[in-house]
């Protein structure tokens, strides 16, 4: 009887992991579900180009419907699995559909963390995660009336940028005292809280959001700590994602932030496997296990998933690496930023700190372990050869800007 492969989300990982069953030569059933009625696209954009208007539906779009004719994959959109039964090997739809699988692949990314606040359920406060949630947002970006954004990580200042650019008053609310505190250094949040306050962001850190004031079923004013009202046409929030866990946990497979896979992205379980956003993954090249929200991560494994589950070996060891578009400025991150009390944890910052071009090159003793470049895509190519390759660097060398970055390698 022939295999089926059977993968839950069609995003990022969940898509990829099908093009590379393709390639890798299986020709067997493929069917990729999503429980959106979209074409699987790229999420990215949301954000950015799409939410301004300046990039068309069919741009965003990962592969054109006559993709899945000629691949032979069969999509199944619209389609939410409410249950795995790894024993019959079935999953089940809403509606009661069953579909038997040989392989599954579970790729159902990381949703929104919800705020947990009374009226926050109100119909002016978003989120932003599908391309519907960018539609709808895209209609406020018209409305009059001020913007709170609550959260300061790549959702909630890329839409800050936007919102700017489209004449919005915009106030930022952000819990931490700086901003992209997850996912940069000191340096690179001050270079970013300043872009943002000189593009006229009223921007707080260190802000309490303790709730609204609803009128009519909608936000009018979001209440700080201090007794503040913040009176808004609208609420964005951008506080983070949470791995969408449930039917893996359901079905028993070990899940601990994330499903635990291998380094092929197999769970415990021999005929499942899970890639993007949902899984929790060892790195042979740190060491360590990581779960990361980013789309190279999302292809990188949903790639090794896909030519695991047609029988090539293959193992993921990609270094991390993000990027964020804000305004005209776009950041290159690449590595891992260590934590901020490692022994031995400094910096060196080539330019700049209050003026793009710069980069941002953080080490633990003679070590490099993260480049954050601004509007600087040589120092995030090099930085990323220079961390792969684990080379020592001369780090007085690196500081004197008349250094040329490829000496380094
Ligand atoms: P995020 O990057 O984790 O940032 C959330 C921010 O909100 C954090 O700074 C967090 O502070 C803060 N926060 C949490 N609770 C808060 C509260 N009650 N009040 C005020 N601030 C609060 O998450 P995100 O921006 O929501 O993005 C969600 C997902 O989309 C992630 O997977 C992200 O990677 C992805 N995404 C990526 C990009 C990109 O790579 N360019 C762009 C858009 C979206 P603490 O850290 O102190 O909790």
């Amino acid at each position: 009887m022939t295999h089926h492969i059977l993968i839950i989300g069609a995003g990022q990982a969940g898509l990829q992991a099908a093009i590379s069953l393709r390639q890798a030569g299986f020709d067997g059933p493929v069917t990729l579900i999503g429980a959106e009625d979209t074409l699987p696209y790229q999420r990215p954009p949301l954000s950015k180009a799409y939410l301004k208007g300046e990039m068309a539906l069919d741009r965003l779009l990962l592969r054109p419907d006559a993709f899945f004719q000629s691949q032979n994959i069969t999509l199944r959109l619209n389609s939410v699995v409410e249950g795995i039964d790894r024993a019959s090997q079935t999953v089940t739809l809403v509606g009661g559909e069953t579909l038997s699988y040989h392989k599954l692949l579970i790729a159902t990314g990381a949703p929104p963390r919800r705020l947990p606040l009374e009226g926050a359920d109100a119909s002016n406060v978003y989120y932003l995660r599908t391309l519907k949630d960018s539609d709808k947002l895209r209609n406020i970006l018209e409305v009059d009336g001020r913007i709170v954004i609550v959260g300061a990580g790549y959702i909630g200042l890329e839409v800050a940028a936007v919102a700017r650019a489209a004449g919005r008053d915009v106030t930022v609310l952000e819990m931490a005292d700086r901003v992209l505190s997850r996912m940069v250094g000191n340096t690179v949040s001050n270079f970013f809280q300043n872009l943002h306050r000189g593009h006229g962001v009223d921007l707080r850190l260190g802000a309490q959001l303790c709730g609204f004031t609803n009128k009519g079923g909608r936000v009018v004013a979001a209440r700080l700590g201090d007794g503040e009202e913040i009176p808004c046409a609208a609420v964005l929030v951008g506080i983070g994602a949470a791995p969408d866990q449930g039917l893996a946990v359901d079905a028993g497979l070990k899940v601990e932030n994330g499903i635990w896979v291998d380094e092929s992205a197999r769970t415990e379980d021999p005929a499942i496997w899970a890639a993007g956003d949902i899984s929790n993954f060892p790195s042979p090249f740190y060491g360590c296990r990581f779960r990361l929200e980013s789309v190279p991560n999302a292809i990188e494994q949903g790639k090794t998933a896909g030519l695991t589950m047609a029988g090539k070996e293959h193992i993921y060891d990609a270094l991390p690496w993000f990027w964020s578009d804000q305004y005209d400025v776009k950041l290159q991150t690449v590595g891992c930023l260590p934590p901020a009390d490692s022994a031995n944890r400094h910096e060196i910052v080539r330019g700049d700190a209050a003026r793009a071009p710069l980069s941002v090159w953080t080490f633990v003793g003679d070590e490099l372990r993260s480049v954050d470049a601004i509007n600087e895509p040589a120092a995030f190519l090099m930085g990323k050869r220079l961390i792969a390759a684990r080379t020592k660097i001369d780090a007085k060398k690196l500081a004197d800007p008349a250094t040329e970055l490829k000496s380094l390698m």
